[in-house]
Formats: C-alpha cells, sequence, structure tokens
C-alpha cells in the first residue's frame, strides 16, 4: 500500500472541513487521501455520490492499494447516492439529512466503527427552491447539532464554478478546515453557528480566531514535520550503512594489499634467487615457493571470500526490504514446523530440545515471515551454551490488535549493553568462537518487521539465555507497504 504522507493523516473525529475544488486532481488527491487515511484508522467511510461516481472513487482507492471489494463486503466503506440520503423526496430538507448522518455515527460507533467519515456534494440542491439558503442552513446544523455531539467528520464538496461567491464565502465561513490543493487549512474566517450573520459578533469573532492563530494553531504543521523527522532517521541510518559499508569492506581490502605486496616482494627475491643460481640457496627458493607465497595467497583468498559474503549479505538486505509485501493469513503453526524440519540435522548433532506453543495466526508476507522465524531459530541453535543441555521453546499468544511471537533459548545471551548494537549491520559479538555468520539477519529481520507495522524487541542474560519477540498486527493492515 502506498505511504500516506498527507494533511490527512492528522483528522479526527469532530473536523468538518470542506473541498474549494475546479480540477479533477485536487479533487481525487483529496478524496482518496480523506477515505484511505480512514479506512486504515478504522473509520467507517460513507461517500456520498456527486460530480464523481462511486466507480471513479473505487478505482482510485485501489490504486493507492485499499482492497475496496473487502472493505464494501464489510460495509466499512458504503457508497450512496444523493437520492439515498439528501434528497429522498425530490426537495432538500436539510434537518432530515442531518438526522440521518446521526443514526449513521450511532451504527458506526456501534458496529465497532472508531467514527464516521462522510464526503457528500450538494451542487444538485441549487435545483430547489431556495437552494442556497438550504445549504446554508444544513453547514449551520451539522456544526450546531452533529459535530459536537456525534464521532463524525466530514468533508463536504463545493466546486468553484457551479456556485455563486456569495454562497461560497458562506461555506467558508461554515468551516473551520478548508482543503485547497490537498492541503488542510485551518480556517481564520470560521464563524460559529451562535455568531453567524450578526456582523459585529462575526468580526469579533475573527478578531479572536486572528489572536488564536498565532498562539496556539499550526495542527496540520504536524505532517510536514513528522516527514522531516522519517527523513533525518533515514538520512542517519544510511549515514551509519555508507560509515559501516567504507570501514567493513575495507578491513578486507587491506589485507588483499598487505599480502599482495608480500607475493610481489617474494617474487624480487625468487627471480634474485633465480638469476644467480646456486643450489645452497635451494632452501630458501623452497621457503618462499612452498610457504610464503602459498600463505599469501592463501589469505588474499580469504579476504575477497569476505568482501564476496559481505556484498552478497548486502544485496540480501536490500532484496529483502525492497521487494513488495504481499500480506496474507499465515499459518504459524505450519511455517514453524516446516522451518524446524529443515533444521532437523543441527537440532539432532547439538540434541536440541525443541518446544513449540500454540502459535496464532496473524498478517504477513509468507516469505518474509518465514524468514524472520528461519534466521531467530538458526542464532537461537547457533548461540547455545556448549556447556548445557539445549532447550529452545517458541511461543506466541494474540493481543488486542497484534499477535507476539516469541523465540527463546538458554544458550549464551547477551550483555545488556550489546542488547541494541545487535540489530546494526554487520553487528557481530564475539561470545563464542568459531560461529559463522555476517552480522545481517537481526538488520533484516528488523527491516522486515518495520516494513510490517510490527515490532521486534528482547529479553537477554549473559550465561542465562536469550528470549526475541516480534509483534505483527492481527488484522490486515492497510498501512503495509
Ligand atoms: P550473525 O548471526 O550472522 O552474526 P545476526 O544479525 O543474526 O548475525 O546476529 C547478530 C549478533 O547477535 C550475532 O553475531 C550474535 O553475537 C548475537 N546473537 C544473535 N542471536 C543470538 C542468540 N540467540 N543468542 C546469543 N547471541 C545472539
Amino acid at each position: 500500500m502506498k505511504k500516506i504522507v498527507s494533511d490527512f493523516e492528522e483528522l479526527q473525529p469532530h473536523d468538518h472541513l470542506c473541498l474549494l475544488y475546479r480540477e479533477h486532481e485536487e479533487w481525487k488527491a483529496a478524496i482518496t487521501s480523506f477515505l484511505q487515511t480512514g479506512l486504515v484508522e478504522n473509520d467507517k467511510c460513507l461517500y456520498i455520490s456527486g460530480a464523481y461516481t462511486a466507480q471513479d472513487v473505487k478505482k482510485y482507492l485501489k490504486e493507492v492499494g485499499i482492497d475496496v471489494e473487502k472493505k464494501v463486503n464489510s460495509k466499512q466503506l458504503v457508497f450512496l447516492d444523493k437520492e439515498d440520503s439528501y434528497a429522498q423526496k425530490q426537495e432538500f430538507v436539510p434537518q432530515e439529512m442531518i438526522d440521518f448522518l446521526k443514526q449513521a455515527a450511532t451504527q458506526a460507533s456501534e458496529e465497532g466503527y472508531n467514527s464516521l467519515r462522510v464526503t457528500g456534494e450538494i451542487s444538485w440542491a441549487l435545483d430547489y427552491v431556495q437552494g442556497e439558503e438550504k445549504i446554508i442552513e444544513y453547514e449551520l446544523g451539522l456544526n450546531e447539532e452533529l459535530f459536537s455531539n456525534y464521532s463524525i467528520s466530514a468533508l463536504c464538496r463545493y466546486h468553484l464554478d457551479k456556485f455563486d461567491p456569495g454562497l461560497i464565502k458562506n461555506v467558508i465561513k461554515t468551516h473551520p478546515y478548508i482543503v485547497v490543493n490537498n492541503k488542510i487549512h485551518e480556517n481564520p474566517y470560521y464563524i460559529s453557528p451562535d455568531k453567524f450573520s450578526s456582523e459585529p459578533e462575526e468580526v469579533e469573532q475573527w478578531l479572536e480566531n486572528i489572536n488564536d492563530f498565532t498562539k496556539l494553531k499550526g495542527r496540520f504543521k504536524n505532517t510536514i514535520q513528522k516527514s522531516r523527522e522519517k527523513l533525518e532517521i533515514k538520512n542517519k541510518e544510511l549515514e551509519q550503512l555508507l560509515y559501516i559499508i567504507s570501514h567493513d569492506l575495507r578491513s578486507p581490502l587491506v589485507n588483499i594489499q598487505g599480502f599482495s605486496k608480500e607475493i610481489s616482494n617474494s617474487f624480487t627475491e625468487v627471480k634474485k634467487i633465480l638469476a644467480e643460481k646456486d643450489s645452497a640457496q635451494d632452501e630458501l627458493l623452497g621457503f618462499y615457493l612452498e610457504e610464503d607465497i602459498p600463505e599469501s595467497l592463501s589469505y588474499i583468498l580469504k579476504s575477497t571470500n569476505k568482501i564476496d559474503s559481505l556484498l552478497e549479505g548486502l544485496l540480501n538486505l536490500s532484496r529483502s526490504t525492497r521487494n513488495k509485501l504481499q500480506p496474507k493469513k499465515l499459518d504459524i503453526n505450519q511455517i514453524v514446523d516446516e522451518i524446524i524440519s529443515n533444521f532437523e540435522y543441527k537440532i539432532q548433532e547439538e540434541e536440541v530440545e525443541i518446544k513449540v506453543g500454540d502459535l496464532p495466526v496473524c498478517y504477513g508476507d509468507k516469505e518474509q515471515i518465514n524468514r524472520v522465524f528461519s534466521n531467530l531459530l538458526e542464532n537461537a541453535i547457533k548461540y547455545l551454551d556448549n556447556d548445557k543441555a539445549a532447550k529452545i521453546k517458541v511461543t506466541g499468544y494474540s493481543e488486542e490488535e497484534r499477535v507476539v511471537y516469541s523465540v527463546e533459548d538458554n544458550g549464551i545471551g547477551i550483555a545488556k549493553k550489546d542488547q541494541e548494537k545487535i540489530f546494526t549491520i554487520f553487528s557481530r559479538l564475539d561470545y563464542k568462537d568459531n560461529v559463522q555468520g555476517e552480522g545481517l539477519g537481526l538488520t533484516i529481520i528488523k527491516k522486515i518487521i518495520d516494513l510490517h507495522q510490527g515490532q521486534i524487541w528482547l529479553e537477554s542474560e549473559l550465561g542465562v539465555g536469550s528470549k526475541f519477540f516480534f509483534a505483527l498486527p492481527s488484522e490486515t493492515n492497510d498501512r503495509i507497504d
């Protein structure tokens, strides 16, 4: 799913917005963001057709990765025509529409939704008697009766060329937030319903608004601030990655340079000996040819192999985080059973007693989640304590909105001071000799869990063992990208 970086992420129940637009693209961006963020936030979303049809909206929501069929089937996303809502009697009765929305908001909360989000367009009301007055009467009624008392947010859509500027002025005065160019603006021209139509009171309220604006407003600036913070974190990660790559790839390279120089010196010696060859120097020649040169060559080979595996690891890391996730419901018991049977040889060799609890299902990308369990189990086996009977336990439980799994071992454990750094790329602890690895497994796991909007953490004590936990959404999470 495409990441949402829009002001609509900041919307809350009770917000009353209006979209003033001319271009189709402006309409599309606002409607898509309004509904997309609502569906992600577990709001019930109601789209009342206007200039554009339900088909248009469905298409745009699909483009940003919403499973539209699923949302429509579950009735989280509902499409209505104006006849179903505003204009049941071929006339526009504002109070009826307000009552309809009250009922819809109550129903949404009874169905367990966070709030109701509704968006509608009422240019058609102009065709009825006193259309303009009724539109403003409706907007005032919404502010007076609906937003403060019901868990609802609304985006009213107004095409600027379809309404008289006088009406647009009143529309601006009746909406605390205005969407222009896909940006939500706090509206200094907003007038609360009790002050509307009284010029002196309107002026008083504007003065208050102006004062408040400099003092405390700026709610929708959060999105920019948040994007900036995310960018800073990404930059830091990138800097760290560059440092580690340049540092860790340099050390095998320095070896290659050093041993190549040594070979070159050895050859100079060999050539000298061959030039003035006498049998007394055969022993020295034998040393260069049998020991010195092969030894240097083997170090060179080791270093190039090391660079090769580091680069392969980097490639794996970039692959694991670049491919698009395909989240679905996963039978974790089955996944873990398969992984364990792949490790059977190691498990028997190390005489590991392995216990697996009843593991809850979760939503995730099968290949990636398989990788997480594989890496954690592999580490649990790799870092066992050779002086103890080995025990590994895999357990899991469900919480309200997430499932938590753990892989526990009674191995060598990890000191507190090192627990954070093991998730950093190429970082390895030297507690146990002769264990193969590149220090990439946990980095990849962390990236995968981050992409699933989950969390990973551990409890560990040196010499006692480690327990790695990770949490994943228990339901499809539309924010997964
Ligand atoms: P690798 O195992 O390839 O070195 P990882 O990223 O998987 O890389 O792990 C990083 C480091 O964390 C390991 O080198 C090891 O020192 C430590 N570690 C990981 N898992 C465990 C564990 N279960 N018990 C003890 N130490 C562990």
